[in-house]
């Protein structure tokens, strides 16, 4: 038998029409009948999920809606994870195949100390590299495109899943690990990739490091950039802005957890991101009093996974703020996260009473003209209060006798935006660190015994 052609039509703007257009109440038969097999095999093969849903007192079969599903099934947490693998090592209690069909291992890249093990089978890499392939597809990538991974390989998930993601739509892969940044652009010069991969912020630093080096990364012939790992060009529009003046190409992001699933594909308007209601199901909760949170309002993405069979994650809280809509501008009726994260439930600082998430002050400064997407906020602490330092980069056209007077302006936006004054502090163009994976943004110079755990910023 020969092999077929690629089928898909290359001028549709879907991946798959037919799921990415159902009707909400279709979506949720779905969801509530790829709920109950998730909970049955979990229950089936774990004891911890045994454990767990007897506590509660509700088995598999008890769920017959959406409602019930939120209501009786209690919620995980990534420490839960990380303690039973600590516990009995590698996967703990949660693994639920047998670990010869364990496929790929992968780590999260956490600062908390412990990483969180996720152990893959080979159904659950296709399942991931099918949401990427649709997160490139809605950007308008093809298969004729050629694909440059500036990183090195090691146990980070988001770019793996990336990799099986270029498989899956059946365009090149060129891996560019082993390198320096001017290796990377000169390897870009040489091979003429047309997508480059990497974290949003590195991508403005390769462009920094290829202008020091006298070439017009406009002109390398790019066509698209993508990211994940970090807020991005649909969560920061002065990001997009940047990223895309500096490659001459569209930006692309995806939302993902490494142990849960490349879940939320960049929507075309670039606007947010769409979870991939084939792949999970997600709903909104108030961190506060635990109810749903409907339609159009802030709450904590919770989610359950179809796509990782090997180590289940159920009602798992993501601790990520997001404002879910029911309707997009594209036309499709997958869940529409506008802004893609908005703030963290656990990344935040009490200011003078007010919380203050650094997500919004983020969002804040990627609206300052004059700013560059550079940041990083220090936290100090000051006779018992905790007092935070923005110090922030502005784009090299500044001259610096204005620094003043942006660090004045951007003081007063924070304070319009947030009701809190924060210290706004602006340093040379290129001073504040650059990172390959993920930038770290606060700087915690509190003593240790009131720190947050400070992890996936
Ligand atoms: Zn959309």
């Amino acid at each position: 038998m020969s092999m077929r052609p690629f089928l898909r039509n290359q001028d549709s703007p879907y991946w798959n029409r037919y799921y990415e257009t159902m009707p909400r109440r279709q979506l949720d038969e779905l969801h509530l009948h790829r709920i109950r097999a998730v909970l049955q095999h979990a229950y089936d093969h774990t004891s911890f999920y045994r454990r767990k849903l007897d506590e509660a007192g509700v088995l598999p079969g008890d769920i017959r809606s959406l409602q019930d599903f939120k209501r009786k099934v209690p919620l995980m947490d990534k420490d839960e994870f990380i303690m039973l693998q600590e516990e009995r090592p590698i996967y703990g209690e949660t693994l639920a195949v047998d670990p010869d069909f364990i496929a790929q291992h992968c780590e999260t890249s956490g600062t908390t100390g412990i990483p969180l093990r996720i152990p893959y089978t080979g159904y659950d890499t296709e399942r991931y590299g099918e949401a990427w392939a649709c997160a490139f597809w809605w950007l308008g990538v093809r298969p004729k495109d050629r694909f440059y991974f500036a990183f090195n390989w090691g146990p980070f998930a988001g770019f793996w899943s990336c990799y099986w993601g270029v498989r899956r739509l059946g365009a090149t892969v060129i891996p560019g690990g082993g390198q320096n940044s001017e290796g990377h652009i000169r390897m870009i010069q040489r091979l003429k990739p047309t997508v480059l991969i990497c974290t949003p912020t590195y991508a403005l630093h390769l462009a920094e490091v290829g202008r020091a080096m006298g070439v017009d990364t406009a002109s390398l012939g790019l066509r698209f950039t993508f990211h994940a790992g970090e807020p991005g060009p649909c969560a920061i529009p002065a990001m997009r802005r940047q990223i895309e003046e500096a490659w001459g190409a569209r930006s692309g992001e995806l939302l993902g957890l490494a142990e849960v699933h490349a879940f939320a594909p960049s929507c075309p308007t670039q606007e947010g991101v769409h979870v991939d209601e084939t792949g999970c199901f997600t709903w909104s909760r108030d961190p506060e009093t635990g109810d749903e949170v409907p339609p159009d309002k802030i709450g904590e993405n919770i989610i359950t996974t179809y796509v990782n069979n090997a180590q289940p994650l159920i009602n798992y809280r993501t601790h990520d703020l997001v404002e879910r809509h029911n309707e997009c501008a594209c036309g499709r009726t997958w869940a529409f996260l506008k802004g893609v994260v908005l703030g963290r439930t656990d990344f935040m600082v009490t200011i003078r009473g007010t919380n203050v998430y650094q997500s919004a002050v983020e969002n804040i400064i990627g609206h300052i003209e004059g700013l560059s997407t550079h940041y990083e906020l220090v936290l100090t602490r000051v006779s018992g209060m905790d007092r935070i330092c923005v110090r922030a980069e502005p784009v090299p056209q500044v001259p610096a006798d204005q620094y003043d007077q942006l660090a004045h302006t951007a003081a007063g936006r924070i304070h319009e935006a947030i009701k809190v004054r924060l210290e706004v502090e602006l340093v040379a163009p290129g001073t504040l660190p650059r990172y390959e994976l993920k930038t770290r943004r606060i700087i915690d110079q509190r003593p240790k015994e009131v720190r947050r755990v400070l992890d996936r910023v």
